[in-house]
């Protein structure tokens, strides 16, 4: 029995992936934001632990996204939990990570994911939306992912990243495999 908690930038897929692990009938593209209650998921005697997307999100201001942010920092510094998924969009990971970086500002999920590792936790990454990639582009897809976050190449030497699609349901085994074994 594990218990595990799932985290990602708004949008990015974080309810579709949870849907297709579990099954379990979480509502896709609802309007984000509204709640800061963590949606807990039994699946196979474990616990999934489903928290708020963050980040910038349409029409919530800026006030509630900090708000979210701090709840979701503060809520995996109390708990203890076995392991944290982070769930990406890989099509627009690098691009947002960038345009922050241009700003002077470190992209919000990169912080996540130092803030997780930091924590000492087992980071699984799901770079969701490989659909959206064409095959001859998703290596440099990936690595491009690994260097902005500061880990070495090439992005298949980290058995954590995980390439996935909630759609078309491409390495769901895989995934599958990676969450749930201890
Ligand atoms: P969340 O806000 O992170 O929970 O994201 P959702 O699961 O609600 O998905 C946001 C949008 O992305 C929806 O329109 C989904 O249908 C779409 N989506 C989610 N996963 C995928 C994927 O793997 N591929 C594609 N092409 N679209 C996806």
């Amino acid at each position: 029995m594990m218990i595990i908690i799932f985290v990602g930038r708004s949008n990015v897929g974080k309810s579709s992936t949870i849907r297709a692990l579990t099954g379990a009938k979480i509502r896709i593209g609802k309007r984000p934001g509204v709640t800061l209650k963590p949606n807990i998921i039994y699946y196979e005697g474990h616990r999934l632990i489903d928290l708020p997307g963050f980040g910038f999100m349409e029409r919530v201001n800026e006030e509630k996204q900090e708000k979210i942010k701090d709840f979701i920092v503060h809520f995996v510094e109390r708990g203890k939990f076995d392991k944290a998924v982070q769930v990406t969009d890989i099509k627009s990971f690098a691009e947002i990570a960038k345009r922050w970086e241009k700003r002077g500002y470190i992209p919000l999920e990169i912080e996540m994911f130092h803030f997780l590792r930091e924590l000492g936790y087992d980071v699984v990454l799901v770079a969701n939306k490989i659909d959206k990639i064409p095959r001859d582009k998703r290596d440099e897809k990936l690595n491009e992912l690994c260097e902005l976050l500061g880990l070495r190449l090439p992005w298949d030497t980290h058995k954590f990243i995980v390439p996935f699609s909630a759609k078309t349901k491409e390495n769901l085994n895989t995934l599958k495999e990676i969450i749930f074994s201890s």
